[in-house]
Protein backbone atom coordinates (compact mmCIF):
# COMPACT_ATOMS: atom_id res chain seq x y z
CA UNK A 1 0.00 0.00 0.00
CA UNK A 2 1.29 3.70 -1.09
CA UNK A 3 2.62 5.57 1.82
CA UNK A 4 0.57 6.06 4.97
CA UNK A 5 -1.32 9.14 3.62
CA UNK A 6 -1.01 12.83 3.04
CA UNK A 7 2.02 14.94 4.77
CA UNK A 8 -0.56 17.86 4.90
CA UNK A 9 -3.57 15.70 5.85
CA UNK A 10 -6.41 15.00 4.53
CA UNK A 11 -8.18 17.82 2.50
CA UNK A 12 -10.26 19.37 4.16
CA UNK A 13 -12.54 19.85 0.91
CA UNK A 14 -11.31 18.02 -2.47
CA UNK A 15 -10.64 20.35 -5.39
CA UNK A 16 -13.92 18.68 -7.22
CA UNK A 17 -17.19 18.06 -5.62
CA UNK A 18 -17.36 14.94 -7.64
CA UNK A 19 -15.75 13.10 -10.42
CA UNK A 20 -17.33 11.76 -13.80
CA UNK A 21 -19.43 8.39 -14.08
CA UNK A 22 -17.70 6.18 -16.08
CA UNK A 23 -19.61 2.93 -17.46
CA UNK A 24 -17.61 1.32 -19.41
CA UNK A 25 -14.21 1.36 -21.30
CA UNK A 26 -13.00 1.25 -24.95
CA UNK A 27 -14.05 -1.98 -26.46
CA UNK A 28 -16.83 -2.85 -24.48
CA UNK A 29 -15.89 -3.93 -20.84
CA UNK A 30 -17.94 -2.73 -18.32
CA UNK A 31 -16.45 -0.36 -15.17
CA UNK A 32 -16.25 -2.23 -12.11
CA UNK A 33 -19.21 -3.44 -11.25
CA UNK A 34 -19.12 -4.25 -6.98
CA UNK A 35 -21.94 -5.44 -4.81
CA UNK A 36 -21.68 -2.16 -2.90
CA UNK A 37 -19.06 0.21 -2.29
CA UNK A 38 -18.16 2.29 1.44
CA UNK A 39 -16.41 4.87 0.09
CA UNK A 40 -16.62 8.28 -1.41
CA UNK A 41 -15.59 8.26 -5.59
CA UNK A 42 -13.20 11.19 -5.65
CA UNK A 43 -11.59 10.83 -2.18
CA UNK A 44 -8.28 9.34 -1.49
CA UNK A 45 -8.31 5.67 -0.98
CA UNK A 46 -4.93 4.51 -2.46
CA UNK A 47 -2.99 5.47 0.69
CA UNK A 48 -2.94 3.24 3.54
CA UNK A 49 -5.27 5.16 5.62
CA UNK A 50 -7.81 5.29 2.56
CA UNK A 51 -7.23 1.50 2.91
CA UNK A 52 -9.15 1.19 -0.56
CA UNK A 53 -12.20 1.92 1.09
CA UNK A 54 -11.89 -2.35 2.19
CA UNK A 55 -12.12 -2.27 5.65
CA UNK A 56 -15.46 -2.07 6.43
CA UNK A 57 -16.49 -4.36 4.09
CA UNK A 58 -13.81 -7.55 5.17
CA UNK A 59 -14.35 -6.79 8.68
CA UNK A 60 -18.23 -7.69 8.46
CA UNK A 61 -17.02 -10.70 6.70
CA UNK A 62 -14.79 -11.84 9.69
CA UNK A 63 -11.97 -11.18 7.94
CA UNK A 64 -9.28 -9.17 9.69
CA UNK A 65 -7.42 -6.26 7.02
CA UNK A 66 -3.62 -5.14 7.99
CA UNK A 67 -2.81 -2.33 6.30
CA UNK A 68 0.88 -1.31 6.15
CA UNK A 69 3.24 0.97 4.03
CA UNK A 70 6.35 -1.40 6.13
CA UNK A 71 7.61 -3.40 3.61
CA UNK A 72 11.33 -3.39 3.32
CA UNK A 73 14.39 -4.61 5.50
CA UNK A 74 14.40 -8.11 7.78
CA UNK A 75 11.42 -7.02 9.92
CA UNK A 76 9.18 -5.59 8.03
CA UNK A 77 5.21 -5.47 8.79
CA UNK A 78 4.60 -7.55 5.49
CA UNK A 79 7.46 -9.87 6.50
CA UNK A 80 6.00 -10.75 10.07
CA UNK A 81 2.82 -11.05 8.62
CA UNK A 82 2.77 -13.39 5.51
CA UNK A 83 2.76 -16.59 7.28
CA UNK A 84 -0.57 -15.98 8.46
CA UNK A 85 -2.18 -14.13 5.17
CA UNK A 86 -4.23 -15.39 2.30
CA UNK A 87 -4.42 -12.31 0.59
CA UNK A 88 -2.08 -9.58 -0.44
CA UNK A 89 -3.43 -6.52 -2.08
CA UNK A 90 -0.51 -3.93 -3.40
CA UNK A 91 -0.30 -1.37 -5.77
CA UNK A 92 2.98 -0.75 -8.00
CA UNK A 93 2.91 2.79 -7.01
CA UNK A 94 4.56 1.47 -3.67
CA UNK A 95 5.00 -2.25 -4.42
CA UNK A 96 5.05 -4.80 -1.80
CA UNK A 97 7.70 -7.12 -3.85
CA UNK A 98 6.80 -11.06 -3.72
CA UNK A 99 9.78 -12.48 -4.51
CA UNK A 100 10.01 -16.39 -4.58
CA UNK A 101 11.38 -15.72 -0.82
CA UNK A 102 8.45 -14.36 0.40
CA UNK A 103 6.16 -16.75 -1.42
CA UNK A 104 7.41 -19.39 0.01
CA UNK A 105 7.11 -17.37 3.58
CA UNK A 106 3.75 -16.84 2.77
CA UNK A 107 1.99 -20.42 2.91
CA UNK A 108 -1.25 -19.83 3.34
CA UNK A 109 -0.79 -17.15 0.19
CA UNK A 110 -3.78 -17.87 -2.32
CA UNK A 111 -4.32 -14.74 -4.09
CA UNK A 112 -2.36 -11.43 -5.49
CA UNK A 113 -4.21 -8.68 -6.17
CA UNK A 114 -2.78 -5.52 -7.57
CA UNK A 115 -4.85 -2.38 -6.72
CA UNK A 116 -4.07 -0.81 -9.97
CA UNK A 117 -2.28 -2.46 -13.70
CA UNK A 118 0.81 -4.46 -13.82
CA UNK A 119 1.81 -7.43 -11.73
CA UNK A 120 5.79 -7.92 -12.06
CA UNK A 121 6.09 -7.38 -8.44
CA UNK A 122 4.71 -10.27 -8.23
CA UNK A 123 7.11 -13.49 -9.07
CA UNK A 124 4.80 -15.02 -11.72
CA UNK A 125 6.64 -18.18 -12.19
CA UNK A 126 6.47 -19.00 -8.30
CA UNK A 127 3.50 -18.14 -7.87
CA UNK A 128 2.24 -20.54 -10.74
CA UNK A 129 4.67 -23.23 -8.83
CA UNK A 130 2.61 -21.89 -5.45
CA UNK A 131 -1.19 -22.39 -7.37
CA UNK A 132 -1.69 -18.83 -6.18
CA UNK A 133 -4.18 -16.64 -8.29
CA UNK A 134 -2.78 -13.21 -9.45
CA UNK A 135 -5.85 -10.57 -10.88
CA UNK A 136 -5.32 -6.78 -11.61
CA UNK A 137 -7.94 -4.31 -12.28
CA UNK A 138 -7.54 -3.88 -15.93
CA UNK A 139 -8.76 -1.19 -17.25
CA UNK A 140 -9.02 0.77 -14.25
CA UNK A 141 -6.26 3.72 -14.80
CA UNK A 142 -5.25 2.88 -18.46
CA UNK A 143 -6.73 5.92 -19.69
CA UNK A 144 -5.26 8.20 -16.79
CA UNK A 145 -2.35 6.84 -17.66
CA UNK A 146 -2.65 7.79 -21.63
CA UNK A 147 -3.36 11.60 -20.69
CA UNK A 148 -0.67 11.69 -18.14
CA UNK A 149 2.13 10.30 -21.11
CA UNK A 150 0.72 12.35 -23.46
CA UNK A 151 0.52 15.26 -20.89
CA UNK A 152 4.18 14.04 -20.84
CA UNK A 153 5.05 13.88 -24.48
CA UNK A 154 4.59 17.70 -24.67
CA UNK A 155 6.31 18.81 -21.57
CA UNK A 156 9.44 17.55 -22.96
CA UNK A 157 8.72 18.70 -26.54
CA UNK A 158 7.49 22.13 -26.03
CA UNK A 159 10.37 22.38 -23.01
CA UNK A 160 7.67 23.62 -20.99
CA UNK A 161 9.79 22.54 -17.34
CA UNK A 162 12.49 24.66 -18.68
CA UNK A 163 10.12 27.56 -19.16
CA UNK A 164 8.33 27.43 -15.35
CA UNK A 165 11.42 26.91 -13.88
CA UNK A 166 12.45 30.58 -15.37
CA UNK A 167 9.27 31.90 -13.85
CA UNK A 168 9.80 30.31 -10.30
CA UNK A 169 12.85 29.35 -8.92
CA UNK A 170 14.87 32.11 -11.26
CA UNK A 171 12.02 34.41 -10.87
CA UNK A 172 13.21 35.64 -14.49
CA UNK A 173 11.55 36.27 -18.43
CA UNK A 174 14.74 34.73 -20.35
CA UNK A 175 12.34 33.95 -23.23
CA UNK A 176 15.34 33.13 -25.59
CA UNK A 177 16.61 30.73 -23.11
CA UNK A 178 13.15 29.05 -22.29
CA UNK A 179 12.50 28.57 -25.99
CA UNK A 180 16.41 27.04 -26.76
CA UNK A 181 15.35 23.52 -26.43
CA UNK A 182 11.61 23.89 -27.65
CA UNK A 183 9.81 22.91 -30.68
CA UNK A 184 6.01 21.97 -31.77
CA UNK A 185 4.58 18.45 -31.91
CA UNK A 186 3.10 18.77 -35.25
CA UNK A 187 4.62 16.50 -37.92
CA UNK A 188 6.79 14.90 -35.73
CA UNK A 189 6.65 11.33 -36.16
CA UNK A 190 5.83 9.53 -32.72
CA UNK A 191 5.71 5.73 -31.76
CA UNK A 192 4.22 3.28 -28.88
CA UNK A 193 5.58 -0.10 -27.64
CA UNK A 194 2.91 -1.80 -27.24
CA UNK A 195 -0.23 -0.96 -28.05
CA UNK A 196 -2.84 -2.59 -25.65
CA UNK A 197 -4.97 -0.84 -23.86
CA UNK A 198 -2.71 2.36 -22.67
CA UNK A 199 -0.67 2.36 -26.14
CA UNK A 200 -3.89 2.71 -28.01
CA UNK A 201 -5.57 5.46 -26.19
CA UNK A 202 -2.25 7.29 -26.21
CA UNK A 203 -2.27 6.96 -30.13
CA UNK A 204 -6.06 8.21 -30.17
CA UNK A 205 -5.32 11.15 -27.84
CA UNK A 206 -2.57 11.99 -30.05
CA UNK A 207 -4.11 11.69 -33.69
CA UNK A 208 -5.78 15.44 -33.58
CA UNK A 209 -2.16 16.83 -32.96
CA UNK A 210 -1.17 16.24 -36.94
CA UNK A 211 1.54 13.75 -35.93
CA UNK A 212 3.22 10.94 -37.81
CA UNK A 213 1.67 7.57 -35.94
CA UNK A 214 3.42 4.11 -35.06
CA UNK A 215 3.22 1.39 -32.81
CA UNK A 216 5.24 -1.37 -31.99
CA UNK A 217 3.63 -4.81 -31.40
CA UNK A 218 3.95 -8.19 -30.71
CA UNK A 219 0.63 -9.53 -32.69
CA UNK A 220 -0.95 -8.36 -36.39
CA UNK A 221 -2.46 -5.46 -36.23
CA UNK A 222 -6.48 -5.40 -35.35
CA UNK A 223 -9.31 -4.99 -37.66
CA UNK A 224 -9.31 -0.99 -36.31
CA UNK A 225 -5.72 -0.34 -37.20
CA UNK A 226 -6.20 -1.75 -40.49
CA UNK A 227 -8.62 0.76 -41.21
CA UNK A 228 -6.25 3.54 -40.07
CA UNK A 229 -3.94 4.60 -42.91
CA UNK A 230 -1.97 6.87 -40.70
CA UNK A 231 -0.74 4.26 -38.39
CA UNK A 232 2.69 2.33 -38.97
CA UNK A 233 2.87 -1.13 -37.35
CA UNK A 234 6.46 -2.16 -36.96
CA UNK A 235 7.27 -5.82 -35.94
CA UNK A 236 10.25 -5.29 -34.11
CA UNK A 237 11.20 -2.23 -31.73
CA UNK A 238 14.63 -1.37 -33.32
CA UNK A 239 12.61 -0.36 -36.93
CA UNK A 240 9.92 1.54 -34.82
CA UNK A 241 13.22 2.97 -32.19
CA UNK A 242 14.27 4.55 -35.82
CA UNK A 243 11.44 5.59 -37.66
CA UNK A 244 10.21 7.93 -34.90
CA UNK A 245 11.35 11.16 -32.63
CA UNK A 246 8.89 10.63 -29.45
CA UNK A 247 8.43 7.16 -28.29
CA UNK A 248 6.36 6.18 -25.78
CA UNK A 249 6.58 2.79 -23.68
CA UNK A 250 3.51 0.93 -22.91
CA UNK A 251 4.38 -2.73 -22.40
CA UNK A 252 3.89 -4.74 -19.09
CA UNK A 253 7.47 -5.70 -17.44
CA UNK A 254 8.25 -9.00 -18.69
CA UNK A 255 10.90 -11.25 -19.58
CA UNK A 256 11.03 -9.96 -23.80
CA UNK A 257 10.63 -6.33 -22.63
CA UNK A 258 13.27 -5.79 -19.48
CA UNK A 259 15.83 -3.79 -20.35
CA UNK A 260 14.43 -3.00 -24.16
CA UNK A 261 15.76 0.21 -24.18
CA UNK A 262 19.39 -0.07 -23.76
CA UNK A 263 22.45 1.91 -25.59
CA UNK A 264 21.77 -0.50 -28.44
CA UNK A 265 18.02 0.54 -29.22
CA UNK A 266 18.47 4.18 -27.77
CA UNK A 267 20.99 4.12 -30.44
CA UNK A 268 18.95 3.46 -33.30
CA UNK A 269 17.03 6.23 -32.78
CA UNK A 270 17.89 9.88 -33.98
CA UNK A 271 19.90 12.53 -32.31
CA UNK A 272 17.66 14.40 -30.40
CA UNK A 273 14.53 12.18 -29.54
CA UNK A 274 12.64 11.83 -26.43
CA UNK A 275 11.45 9.30 -24.28
CA UNK A 276 8.54 9.25 -22.24
CA UNK A 277 7.93 5.71 -20.18
CA UNK A 278 5.13 5.07 -17.90
CA UNK A 279 5.52 1.25 -17.82
CA UNK A 280 8.09 0.34 -15.87
CA UNK A 281 11.84 1.42 -15.18
CA UNK A 282 13.43 -1.89 -15.67
CA UNK A 283 12.56 -1.47 -19.47
CA UNK A 284 14.97 0.90 -20.23
CA UNK A 285 18.35 0.59 -18.91
CA UNK A 286 18.44 3.29 -15.98
CA UNK A 287 22.22 4.32 -17.55
CA UNK A 288 21.50 4.16 -20.77
CA UNK A 289 19.29 6.66 -20.31
CA UNK A 290 21.72 9.07 -18.27
CA UNK A 291 24.06 8.38 -20.63
CA UNK A 292 22.26 9.58 -23.91
CA UNK A 293 20.63 12.78 -21.96
CA UNK A 294 24.34 13.72 -21.45
CA UNK A 295 25.34 13.34 -25.32
CA UNK A 296 22.40 14.74 -26.92
CA UNK A 297 21.25 11.20 -28.36
CA UNK A 298 18.06 12.08 -25.99
CA UNK A 299 16.96 15.30 -26.04
CA UNK A 300 14.11 14.34 -23.07
CA UNK A 301 13.37 11.95 -20.83
CA UNK A 302 9.99 11.84 -18.92
CA UNK A 303 7.98 9.22 -17.08
CA UNK A 304 7.00 8.00 -13.69
CA UNK A 305 8.64 4.98 -12.61
CA UNK A 306 11.38 3.72 -10.98
CA UNK A 307 12.97 0.54 -10.06
CA UNK A 308 13.06 -0.23 -6.89
CA UNK A 309 9.82 2.07 -5.67
CA UNK A 310 10.53 4.20 -3.56
CA UNK A 311 13.79 4.77 -5.54
CA UNK A 312 16.91 5.38 -3.31
CA UNK A 313 18.22 8.45 -2.27
CA UNK A 314 21.11 7.90 -4.61
CA UNK A 315 19.20 7.15 -8.09
CA UNK A 316 20.95 8.79 -11.21
CA UNK A 317 17.80 9.99 -12.78
CA UNK A 318 16.34 13.10 -10.41
CA UNK A 319 19.69 14.72 -11.19
CA UNK A 320 20.28 14.27 -14.90
CA UNK A 321 19.20 16.90 -17.53
CA UNK A 322 16.04 17.46 -19.45
CA UNK A 323 14.01 15.02 -17.90
CA UNK A 324 10.26 15.60 -16.92
CA UNK A 325 10.32 12.83 -14.08
CA UNK A 326 7.01 12.27 -11.63
CA UNK A 327 7.06 10.08 -9.04
CA UNK A 328 4.37 7.04 -10.00
CA UNK A 329 0.82 8.91 -10.02
CA UNK A 330 -0.33 8.73 -13.42
CA UNK A 331 -2.32 5.90 -12.39
CA UNK A 332 -3.49 7.48 -9.30
CA UNK A 333 -5.84 10.28 -9.72
CA UNK A 334 -8.53 10.33 -7.41
CA UNK A 335 -10.64 9.51 -10.76
CA UNK A 336 -8.43 6.57 -11.24
CA UNK A 337 -8.41 5.83 -7.38
CA UNK A 338 -12.25 4.91 -7.25
CA UNK A 339 -12.24 2.69 -9.86
CA UNK A 340 -9.40 0.72 -8.55
CA UNK A 341 -10.56 0.80 -5.30
CA UNK A 342 -14.29 -0.61 -6.49
CA UNK A 343 -12.62 -3.21 -9.01
CA UNK A 344 -10.39 -4.47 -6.10
CA UNK A 345 -13.21 -5.20 -3.94
CA UNK A 346 -15.33 -6.98 -6.89
CA UNK A 347 -12.47 -9.22 -6.84
CA UNK A 348 -12.85 -10.18 -3.22
CA UNK A 349 -16.02 -10.17 -3.40
CA UNK A 350 -16.21 -13.07 -6.22
CA UNK A 351 -12.96 -14.72 -4.27
CA UNK A 352 -15.01 -14.80 -0.56
CA UNK A 353 -18.18 -15.96 -2.72
CA UNK A 354 -16.41 -19.13 -5.09
CA UNK A 355 -17.73 -17.07 -7.85
CA UNK A 356 -14.98 -16.79 -11.13
CA UNK A 357 -13.11 -13.48 -11.46
CA UNK A 358 -13.60 -11.44 -14.66
CA UNK A 359 -10.85 -13.11 -17.24
CA UNK A 360 -9.57 -9.52 -18.01
CA UNK A 361 -8.54 -9.22 -14.47
CA UNK A 362 -6.99 -12.62 -14.36
CA UNK A 363 -2.97 -12.40 -14.42
CA UNK A 364 -2.48 -16.12 -13.17
CA UNK A 365 -4.67 -18.86 -12.28
CA UNK A 366 -4.82 -22.85 -12.38
CA UNK A 367 -1.19 -23.22 -12.88
CA UNK A 368 -0.09 -20.48 -15.69
CA UNK A 369 -0.74 -17.56 -17.09
CA UNK A 370 -4.53 -16.56 -17.41
CA UNK A 371 -6.72 -13.85 -18.97
CA UNK A 372 -4.98 -10.76 -19.71
CA UNK A 373 -1.77 -12.25 -18.42
CA UNK A 374 -1.82 -14.74 -21.00
CA UNK A 375 -1.91 -12.19 -23.75
CA UNK A 376 0.34 -9.42 -22.26
CA UNK A 377 2.56 -11.86 -20.41
CA UNK A 378 5.87 -13.85 -20.48
CA UNK A 379 7.02 -15.92 -17.78
CA UNK A 380 10.77 -16.96 -18.27
CA UNK A 381 11.16 -20.76 -19.04
P1 LIG B 1 -2.25 -4.30 -21.94
O1 LIG B 1 -2.07 -5.70 -21.48
O2 LIG B 1 -3.59 -3.84 -22.37
O3 LIG B 1 -1.26 -3.98 -23.15
C1 LIG B 1 0.08 -4.35 -23.19
C2 LIG B 1 0.48 -4.44 -24.64
O4 LIG B 1 1.88 -4.69 -24.70
C3 LIG B 1 -0.22 -5.58 -25.39
O5 LIG B 1 -0.74 -5.09 -26.61
C4 LIG B 1 0.92 -6.56 -25.63
O6 LIG B 1 0.80 -7.24 -26.86
C5 LIG B 1 2.11 -5.64 -25.74
N1 LIG B 1 3.38 -6.30 -25.56
C6 LIG B 1 3.72 -7.24 -24.64
N2 LIG B 1 5.00 -7.62 -24.82
C7 LIG B 1 5.48 -6.92 -25.88
C8 LIG B 1 6.72 -6.88 -26.55
N3 LIG B 1 7.73 -7.68 -26.19
N4 LIG B 1 6.87 -6.03 -27.60
C9 LIG B 1 5.83 -5.24 -28.01
N5 LIG B 1 4.61 -5.24 -27.40
C10 LIG B 1 4.44 -6.07 -26.36
O7 LIG B 1 -1.68 -3.39 -20.76
P2 LIG B 1 -2.01 -1.87 -20.44
O8 LIG B 1 -1.95 -1.09 -21.69
O9 LIG B 1 -3.22 -1.78 -19.61
O10 LIG B 1 -0.76 -1.53 -19.48
C11 LIG B 1 0.56 -1.65 -19.96
C12 LIG B 1 1.53 -1.51 -18.82
O11 LIG B 1 1.50 -0.16 -18.32
C13 LIG B 1 1.19 -2.35 -17.57
O12 LIG B 1 1.63 -3.68 -17.69
C14 LIG B 1 1.93 -1.61 -16.48
O13 LIG B 1 3.25 -2.09 -16.38
C15 LIG B 1 1.95 -0.17 -16.98
N6 LIG B 1 1.04 0.68 -16.17
C16 LIG B 1 1.55 1.75 -15.50
C17 LIG B 1 0.76 2.52 -14.72
C18 LIG B 1 1.28 3.74 -14.02
O14 LIG B 1 0.66 4.23 -13.08
N7 LIG B 1 2.41 4.28 -14.43
C19 LIG B 1 -0.66 2.20 -14.48
C20 LIG B 1 -1.14 1.15 -15.34
C21 LIG B 1 -0.30 0.39 -16.09
P3 LIG B 1 -0.14 -8.51 -27.09
O15 LIG B 1 -1.33 -8.40 -26.18
O16 LIG B 1 -0.45 -8.38 -28.54
O17 LIG B 1 0.70 -9.68 -26.72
Amino acid sequence: MEESGPRGGYPPDYARDEIPTISGYPGGQTAPTPQAIDFTPGHLLGCASGELGLCRFLEDRGHTLVVTSDKEGADSTLDRELPETDVVISQSFWAAYLTPERIAAGSRLKLAITAGIGSDHVDLPTAIAHGMTVAEVTFSNSISVSEHAVTQILTLVHNYMSAHEWVTTKKGWNIADAVSRAYDLEGIDVGVVGSGRIGQAVLRRLKPFDVTLHYCDVHQPGKEFEEEPELTWHPDPRWLASSVAVLSIHTPLHPQTQNLFNDELIGAMGRGSYIVNTARALIVNRDSVVLALNSGQLAGYAGDVRYPQPPPPDHPWPTMPYEAMTPHVSGSALSAQARYAADTREILECWLDGRPIRPEYLIVEGGGLAGTGASSYTVAG
